[in-house]
């Protein structure tokens, strides 16, 4: 079978990088959360203390994007992890704090350019699936499968909800549910490489499917797009 790129994009907490690490680990293929990285350029610009209420200090994060440096690696259970300048961040990265800075960040532009940059070097071998916003529109325009996901909203603040208090945190449902709809609002909006579905996306919404139903939609339309001439 060829070795193809996916991109599985779509709104917030629906479940994108659950499928496609799953896929990745039946096909072999490498999983690139692009998610995680915009999360550890937060994490980045609030321990730097860039980031006061409602106001970024750009120019100073401008300054330093290139000392930002991320990568991934794997626990012994084979649990991708963030690292943020050879610090594992995995946790930090998922609270509420970064949660609630992560979009504005992700709107400026020369931070885009920066992890379009390295999400493109990641993924150049190809045999590799990621998950976003804009990868089927402008990280891999080229991908041969696109993938763009969404469930309601109830369903996705209940999701991740669940998600957080399995990881020892204990959120409050009203908060995740207004953080969801709010990321989701800014990541359309923006300017640059707003979130939308590429025009040859397939749309999954799995509102009402089972983590294992969507593992096998997922691997089907897999099968089909890598054995396509
Ligand atoms: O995927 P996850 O919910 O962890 O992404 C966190 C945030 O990172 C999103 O709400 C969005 O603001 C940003 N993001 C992005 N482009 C991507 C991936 C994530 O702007 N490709």
């Amino acid at each position: 079978m060829k070795k193809i790129i996916i991109a599985v994009d779509g709104h917030s907490s629906c479940g994108k990088s659950t499928m496609a690490k799953t896929l990745a680990a039946k096909i072999g293929y490498t999983y690139i959360d692009t998610g995680a990285m915009y999360r550890a350029v937060t994490l980045y610009a609030l321990r730097r203390g860039f980031i006061k209420g409602s106001s970024i200090d750009e120019e100073s994060l401008r300054r330093e994007i290139t000392q930002i440096r991320i990568a991934f690696g794997k626990d012994s259970d084979g649990f991708q992890y963030t690292i943020l300048n050879g610090e594992n961040v995995e946790s930090e990265i998922r609270g509420m704090e970064v949660s609630e800075n992560v979009s504005p960040i992700s709107a400026i532009g020369f931070v885009r350019e920066a992890m379009t940059a390295e999400q493109r070097r990641m993924g150049s071998g190809g045999a590799v699936i990621m998950d976003g916003r804009d990868i089927g529109t402008t990280v891999f325009p080229e991908a041969e499968l696109k993938i763009f996901v969404t469930a309601s909203d109830e369903i996705r603040a209940q999701r991740r909800y669940d998600e957080l208090r399995q990881k020892g945190q204990d959120p409050d449902y009203d908060e995740v549910l207004k953080n969801i709809r709010e990321r989701d609002y800014i990541d359309s909006h923006r300017a640059v490489s707003p979130l939308r579905k590429a025009d040859d996306a397939i749309v999954l919404d799995n509102s009402q499917m089972t983590i294992s139903e969507q593992d096998e939609w997922l691997m089907n339309r897999y099968i089909k797009a890598a054995s396509e001439e």
